[in-house]
């Protein structure tokens, strides 16, 4: 294909991709920048930027953009014309990334559903636990501020007025404030029909939030006790992130059914994957009869993908990605916490966890310049008022660096760079 310039990209995105959308990229400025290329830590753009990537694809890039390791078994596969699609025959790739998984996610959680995004591997954890727990006990349990996804099953998990109220939902659910032990207790206690527990371990689009220390382990003891099934979603914070593998280890403990996505496929390809309990899965699934129920879809499984992520996972272990994601973690926590200190009428709040890093502002909507107060109008009738849309653009504007926004609390910017960051880049 012949490049672009972004004067075209732009009206091609106007005319057939989503004109809504355009007016927010806009008044970012971004509508006029061209990122060609992406190493490291880096984008660059048309016009020789070197844009430093603290946003991450909200966690898609673990291992810096382009991981030689990761190009060159990609590069492999392709020079050897390996198989790509593997429906009708059973794929080496697909098992091989599977064994890994299965290896690595601690307890039983040894089977392996293979799909694309976070959305379909939260499908696939959902229906591994309705399927299990049949139609008197599949009522879920989630969390306020949640985000599992916009298709239409998790959709109904999926905390958000603006996600959801143009759509039909699952009614059998129940929503309690993240985090609070008590009210899980209490749901548990007084609905029985309650069969499945779904949060993600640290809230992601809620703003980077983390339950209080051992949340998990008291869910775990209330789940084991009331027979219901905790599925954790790890496709934001899973993938070494928090310096552990999966972010509910830090409570020494183990979910039934777990979900990764995001950066699995070594940033470079789509995947995700459900991890269910064997015996969880075999239930559901294990017979002739019930195993087409919810089988792979057309691309799960899919060979390069799946080279990709088997070589992120050694590109995680070999760099000690994960032990570098809590020192620059802690280091970045510790620096912000300094300027906090220094500027607590501006600063609330810096929490999170390793490279999963939320700094809160202070609403500041009395003392917002117009332009602003317009922008943030527009992003979210609720909102009141917020510093970090306008932020983020300076950071990008005066720094060349870009940070993320947040669905839920627009006075949040997330920091979720790639794991491979270094104390220079968080200076
Ligand atoms: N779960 C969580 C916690 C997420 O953050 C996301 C994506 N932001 C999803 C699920 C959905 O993933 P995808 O966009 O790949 O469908």
């Amino acid at each position: 294909a012949k490049q672009l310039d972004a004067a075209t990209v732009r009206d091609l995105f106007a005319a057939h991709i989503n004109p809504g959308q355009l007016h927010f990229l806009k008044l970012l400025g971004f509508d006029k920048i061209l990122v060609d290329r992406a190493e490291g830590m880096h984008y660059i753009t048309r016009d020789g930027r070197k844009i430093l990537d603290f946003f991450g694809g909200f966690c898609s890039v673990a291992f810096g953009h382009n991981h030689p390791r990761i190009i060159a078994a990609r590069q492999k596969f392709q020079d050897e014309n390996r198989h790509e699609i593997c429906m009708a025959f059973m794929s080496q790739y697909a098992a091989a990334l599977a064994k890994n998984l299965a290896e690595i996610a601690p307890g039983d959680l040894d089977m392996v559903f293979l799909g694309s995004t976070g959305s379909e591997a939260m499908e696939a954890a959902l229906k591994v636990a309705e399927q299990v727990q049949g139609p008197a006990r599949s009522k879920i349990l989630h969390a306020a501020n949640s985000f599992h996804g916009k298709t239409k099953g998790v959709l109904s998990v999926t905390d958000s007025t603006l996600y959801q109220s143009q759509f039909k939902l699952v009614e059998n659910r129940v929503k309690v404030p993240f985090g609070d032990i008590e009210a899980v207790r209490k749901a548990l206690e007084s609905d029985r029909s309650i069969g499945i527990v779904v949060m993600e371990t640290i809230q992601g689009g809620g703003g980077i939030v983390e339950a209080p220390l051992g949340f998990w382990r008291e869910l775990r003891a209330l789940c084991d006790k009331h027979d219901v099934l905790w599925v954790a979603d790890e496709v934001q914070c899973g993938l070494g992130r928090t310096g552990q593998f999966f972010a509910f280890e830090r409570d020494g403990v183990v979910p039934d059914v777990t979900a990764l996505a995001k950066a699995l496929g070594g940033s470079k390809a789509a995947v995700g994957a459900m991890i269910a309990r064997r015996d969880l899965y075999m239930k559901a699934y294990g017979k002739p009869k019930s195993a087409l129920i919810h089988a792979q879809a057309t691309f799960g499984g899919m060979g390069e993908a799946c080279i990709s992520a088997i070589e992120g996972l050694n590109v995680l272990y070999d760099e000690d990605l994960m032990g570098n994601a809590r020192r620059q973690g802690d280091y970045l926590i510790e620096r912000l916490n300094q300027l906090r200190a220094k500027h607590p009428s501006l600063l609330k709040e810096i929490r999170g966890r390793g490279l999963m890093i939320g700094v809160e502002f202070n609403d500041i909507s009395e003392t917002m310049p117009f332009g602003l107060k317009h922008m943030v109008a527009l992003l979210d009738d609720k909102l009141k008022g917020s510093l970090c849309g306008f932020v983020g653009a300076l950071l990008l504007k005066d720094y060349d660096v870009l940070v993320a926004f947040t669905e839920y609390n627009r006075n949040v910017i997330r920091l979720e760079p790639p794991l491979i960051a270094t104390r220079e880049d968080c200076d």
